[in-house]
């Protein structure tokens, strides 16, 4: 048995390729393994949307050299792969700055892995694909899928056809292109039935997704979420990362159709000033965002809204810095991730004169940030004394303690529970920590006294 180390770096996205990686190489006998010190073969596979994101590779890929070195000395031979978007973007640069590398391969070709592997063998030197497009890279996928948890990912759609001007993604992941209805509802019986009970649709821009549907239509993420939640035993449906400019009735009808359909929604807005909606070309204004959001509150009042944001966007002024922390204070978020902007080569916005300085950035981020630290509080505070239904995950750290998920996806401990593992539970929600939940199983709820429920 080979050993295999893959080391992931990015989005939900590159979890689920790692992960339909391993499924590539385990037919050529690669057993995962946890070190890279023990492997036979190591893929990176990195991120390219932020500059320290890629630099993070290049860091990892000098120890790798050293790992490499004392490996072949022992007569241990060991390949190492980078794949998605850095080696997309940087391709045979790669191995010219790090020639340690054996085989660079992009996010929609690494399908093609195992030819690739056998060509290093014959001693044919580096190899590199970076083609597109995905369709291929689907079309040729084993069908098996690992799944390690009662949670799994799920690609529907990836690339992007909106040319954000400060994203990468466009070049990096390709057009835009979603996989049939069939062959989605094929992998989710599947993952249900090795376990999975609650599926995250991925896509770059999921919400426009428009494969084809088993009629011979183009069928949106709604349909296609009707249609996957039929599936029995499947217990819960998310999708993520979702654009507003495709959030259409159907999906926010959805919400309030589907039981299983989470209510929770990772929705970016980037900013809040329009001045800068329109140079970052995002199709969208303010107060469109503002409107969708309020129609969700409308089909699903307990929504839990999250977003991503960028700051320091080129041009960005104190005005336009005040209108994004205006829209979070009106829009109220339960979650959110928010980024110093980032100027990536080969992207419009890198190549604007007006760069905002890096204090400046940090100084707008740090408040950006302690804001959505306190909505995010104010929104778990809301849940203390609540019963919420949560799917358990996996032991906590505690003895007989198991974490699990909450609607909103906050993580929330429980004792006592870990037998429960697979399961949904109603939990009463005790006490409220500053990224998670603390519970008590709602059937020991009455056995418990009720101090032990209150603090
Ligand atoms: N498709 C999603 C959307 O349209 O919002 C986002 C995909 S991107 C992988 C995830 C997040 O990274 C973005 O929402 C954005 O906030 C952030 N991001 C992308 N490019 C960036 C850059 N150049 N600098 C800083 N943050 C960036
Ligand atoms: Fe990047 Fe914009 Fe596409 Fe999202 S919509 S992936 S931010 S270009």
């Amino acid at each position: 048995m080979k050993k295999l180390y893959i080391k992931t770096y990015g989005c939900q996205m590159n979890v689920y390729d790692s992960a339909r990686m391993a499924d590539l190489l385990a037919p050529l006998g690669y057993a995962p393994s946890e070190k890279a010190e023990d492997a036979d073969m190591v893929v990176l596979n990195t991120c390219h949307i932020r500059e320290k994101a890629a630099e993070k590779v290049y860091s990892e890929l000098g120890r790798l050299r050293k790992i490499k070195s004392e490996r072949k000395a022992k007569g241990h031979p060991m390949v190492i792969a980078v794949a998605g978007c850095v080696a997309q973007a940087e391709g045979a640069e790669m191995i010219a700055r790090q020639p340690a590398v054996d085989i660079v391969v992009g996010p929609q070709s690494y399908h093609r892995l195992p030819e690739m592997i056998a060509r290093i063998a014959r001693g044919s030197g580096h190899a590199l694909e970076t083609d597109f497009p995905a369709e291929d890279k689907f079309d040729h996928l084993p069908e098996e899928q690992r799944v390690e948890g009662v949670t799994a990912f799920l690609t529907v759609q990836e690339g992007c056809d909106k040319f954000c001007t400060f994203c990468v993604v466009p070049y990096t992941r390709g057009a835009e292109f979603s996989r049939p209805v069939i062959e989605i509802e094929r992998e989710a019986r599947r993952l249900t039935l090795s376990g999975a009970r609650e599926i995250t649709l991925l896509g770059q821009n999921v919400n426009a997704y428009r494969g084809e549907g088993p009629d011979g239509t183009r069928w949106t993420l709604a349909q296609l979420i009707h249609r996957l939640a039929r599936i029995d035993g499947m217990k819960r449906l998310r999708y993520t990362t979702s654009h507003p400019r495709d959030m259409n009735d159907d999906l926010i009808a959805a919400h309030q159709e589907v039981e299983t359909l989470m209510p929770y929604l990772h929705l970016p807005v980037q900013s809040g000033s329009d001045r800068i909606l329109k140079a970052m070309n995002r199709g969208h204004s303010r107060d469109d965002y503002l409107k969708i959001i309020e129609r969700i509150r409308v089909a699903r009042p307990d929504i839990a809204l999250s977003s991503d944001f960028i700051v320091g966007f080129p041009g960005e002024t104190d005005t336009d810095y005040e209108a994004t922390l205006e829209l979070v204070r009106e829009a109220k978020f339960a979650q959110a991730f928010s980024f110093k902007y980032s100027p990536r080569p080969g992207t419009p916005a890198a190549a604007v004169a007006r760069q905002i300085p890096d204090d400046v950035k940090s100084a707008r981020l740090t408040i950006l940030q302690t804001l959505l630290a306190e909505q995010q509080r104010d929104f778990n505070d809301g849940c203390r004394g609540k019963v919420l239904p949560v799917l358990f995950e996996r032991p906590g750290r505690k003895d007989g303690q198991a974490v699990g998920r909450s609607p909103y996806l906050q993580p929330v401990h429980v004792a006592g529970a870990e037998k429960l593992i697979g399961e949904i539970r109603e939990v009463r929600i005790a006490s409220v920590l500053p990224n998670s939940l603390k519970g008590v199983l709602a059937t020991d709820v009455s056995a418990a006294p009720i101090m032990a429920i209150a603090h």
